[in-house]
C-alpha cells in the first residue's frame, strides 16, 4: 500500500467552523460543500491554477463550472473590466458598448440575430422559455433527460437515475430537484432520453402541438459532456419547425468553449433561441439570450417581460467586450482545445499502463472521463460507467493538487492559461498517475476486505 498523500487544510477547516455559524453548510451554494474538512476556501486564482486560504495550490479543472474560458485573473479583461467600472456600474439606461457587444456575438454566432444581456445563465434560460411561451402562446415544454438549465423552477426537473435500475424498461420518475419546487408545474414539464430517436419523434406525436420549446444542451455540461448525435439535434430542430416549436440550444456552458459559434456550429444546426453565460466575461457575471428576430422583438411592452437591475452592467459589459474579443480574434479557443487533447492523450498514457478500460466523451475544452469501454450516449447509459472509481479517484486527486468535481457527471474544463503554462500538464499527470494507483490501492483493500 502506497501511503495516502496529505494536505494541511487547517485554516480552511477553521473557515469552515466560523462560517457555518452564518452561512448554510458554511459556503454560498450548497455544491460548493465538500464535507466539514475537505470544504476548501480560495485564497486567489492566477491562469489555470487556484491558491486555497492553506496555501494550497491545485491545478483547476473546475474553472468556477466553466466560465474562466481564458484563465482566472486574466489581465486582459481584468484592465477591460476596471475600464467599465469607470462607466458608473447600471444606471436603469443604455449604453453604447452593449450594441458592440451585442454585435460581436451576431458575428460570432449567425443564430443569434438579436440579442439581450441577463446576469446568470438560470436568468437567460427563464428568459428564453418565456419568450417562447409569449411567441408560441403554450406552456408546456419538452428537457433532455442528464441537461440542466439553472435554478428556476421550471427547469428544476429531472430524471430520477439514481432509483432508476439500468436495463429497466421502465422510465426514470420524473422528480423535482429539491423541495420547495411547486409540484403543479409537473404537469407542464415532459423529458426525453437523449439520442433516442423514436422517442423523440413520439413525443412530438402525442404532444408536439402543446410545446412551447424544447430545451437542449446538445453536449450536457451537466452530465459528463454526453454529446448528442448531430443527426439527433437535426431531427429535434425538424420536429420543432413541424410542430410550431421554438427549439432552445442551452449554450451557457459550451458556448465561446467549444467553438466560436458555440456548439449549434459544431453541429450545424440553428435554434429559434439561444443562451450563452459562463463563458462570455471570463467569469463576470454576465449572460445571453438572443435568437431569431421576429421571435426577439417579442420583448417589448405587452410582450414578453425582460430587464434587471443589474442587466448589462458597465464592468461585467466591459469583461466580455474583451473576452469575446480574444476568442474571435486570437487563436485561444485552439490552445486551450489542444492542451485538453494532450491531457486526455496523458491520462490515457496512465490508464492503459495499468489496463483500465475508459473512454472520453464531449469536446478536448470540456470532456468526461469514463471508466467504461464506450462513452454513454444518454444519462442511463452513464449507469453503465464504473463512478465509483472516478469519485475515489477525484477524492485523491483533490489531495494531490488537482480540483475535478467530486462527481464524475461534471466534465474537465480547460482555460487558455492551462495551455500557456507548460507546468499544468505535467503537474496534473504526476497527481493523476498517482491518484489512479491509490485509487486501484483502495479497491484491492476493500476488495480483500469483502
Ligand atoms: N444552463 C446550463 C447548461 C448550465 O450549465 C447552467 C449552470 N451550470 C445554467 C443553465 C445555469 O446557470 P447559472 O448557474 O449561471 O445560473
Amino acid at each position: 500500500m502506497r501511503p495516502l498523500p496529505r494536505r494541511t487544510l487547517t485554516k480552511s477547516n477553521a473557515q469552515f467552523q466560523r462560517a457555518v455559524k452564518k452561512l448554510p453548510l458554511g459556503v454560498s451554494s450548497t455544491f460548493r460543500y465538500w464535507g466539514d474538512d475537505r470544504t476548501i476556501y480560495v485564497d486567489h486564482g492566477k491562469g489555470g491554477r487556484t491558491w486555497d486560504i492553506d496555501g494550497n495550490n491545485y491545478v483547476d479543472y473546475r474553472l468556477g463550472y466553466g466560465p474562466a474560458i481564458l484563465g482566472y485573473a486574466d489581465d486582459r479583461v481584468d484592465a477591460a473590466a476596471r475600464r467599465g467600472m469607470e462607466v458608473g456600474g447600471v444606471f436603469a439606461l443604455s449604453t453604447e458598448r452593449e450594441l458592440i457587444v451585442a454585435e460581436r456575438i451576431s458575428k460570432m454566432v449567425p443564430a443569434a440575430e438579436l440579442v439581450r444581456f441577463s446576469n446568470s445563465g438560470t436568468e437567460a434560460v427563464m428568459a428564453a422559455l418565456r419568450l417562447a411561451r409569449a411567441y408560441t402562446g403554450r406552456e408546456s415544454y419538452l428537457l433532455v433527460e442528464g441537461g440542466y438549465h439553472g435554478l428556476f423552477d421550471a427547469a428544476m426537473w429531472m430524471s430520477n437515475m439514481d432509483e432508476w435500475e439500468l436495463g429497466s424498461n421502465r422510465d426514470p420518475d420524473l422528480v423535482p430537484y429539491g423541495k420547495g419546487i411547486p409540484h403543479t408545474i409537473k404537469k407542464l414539464a415532459h423529458i426525453t432520453p437523449m439520442n433516442d430517436f423514436e422517442r423523440l419523434e413520439d413525443m412530438f406525436r402525442k404532444h408536439g402541438d402543446s410545446f412551447a420549446a424544447m430545451l437542449i444542451e446538445p453536449i450536457q455540461g451537466n452530465c459528463c459532456s454526453i454529446m448528442a448525435s448531430p443527426d439527433y439535434v437535426k431531427l429535434a430542430r425538424e420536429l420543432c419547425t413541424k410542430y410550431g416549436v421554438m427549439l432552445i440550444i442551452d449554450e451557457v456552458k459550451s458556448g465561446f468553449r467549444v467553438g466560436k459559434s458555440g456548439i449549434q456550429g459544431v453541429l450545424g444546426v440553428t435554434p429559434d433561441i439561444t443562451t450563452f453565460a459562463k463563458a462570455v466575461g471570463n467569469g463576470y457575471p454576465i449572460s445571453v439570450v438572443a435568437g431569431r428576430e421576429d421571435v426577439m422583438r417579442m420583448f417589448r411592452y405587452g410582450g414578453a417581460s425582460h430587464g434587471g437591475t443589474y442587466t448589462a452592467h458597465s464592468v461585467s459589459l466591459a469583461a466580455a467586450e474583451e473576452c469575446l474579443r480574444i476568442l474571435d480574434e486570437t487563436p485561444a479557443l485552439e490552445t486551450l482545445a489542444n492542451y485538453g487533447e494532450r491531457l486526455m492523450a496523458g491520462m490515457s498514457e496512465i490508464l492503459n499502463a495499468r489496463g483500465i478500460v475508459h473512454s472520453y466523451s464531449g469536446h478536448p475544452s470540456m470532456f468526461g472521463l469514463f471508466f467504461a469501454e464506450t462513452p454513454p450516449d444518454n444519462y442511463r447509459a452513464w449507469k453503465t460507467s464504473d463512478y465509483s472509481f472516478y469519485d475515489k479517484m477525484a477524492y485523491f486527486l483533490h489531495d494531490l493538487g488537482i480540483i475535478v468535481e467530486p462527481d464524475s457527471r461534471e466534465p474537465w474544463f480547460m482555460c487558455e492559461a492551462h495551455g500557456l503554462d507548460a507546468t499544468c500538464l505535467t503537474d496534473t499527470l504526476k497527481a493523476v498517475e498517482a491518484a489512479v494507483d491509490l485509487t486501484l490501492d483502495h479497491f484491492e483493500a476493500e476488495a480483500k476486505r469483502a
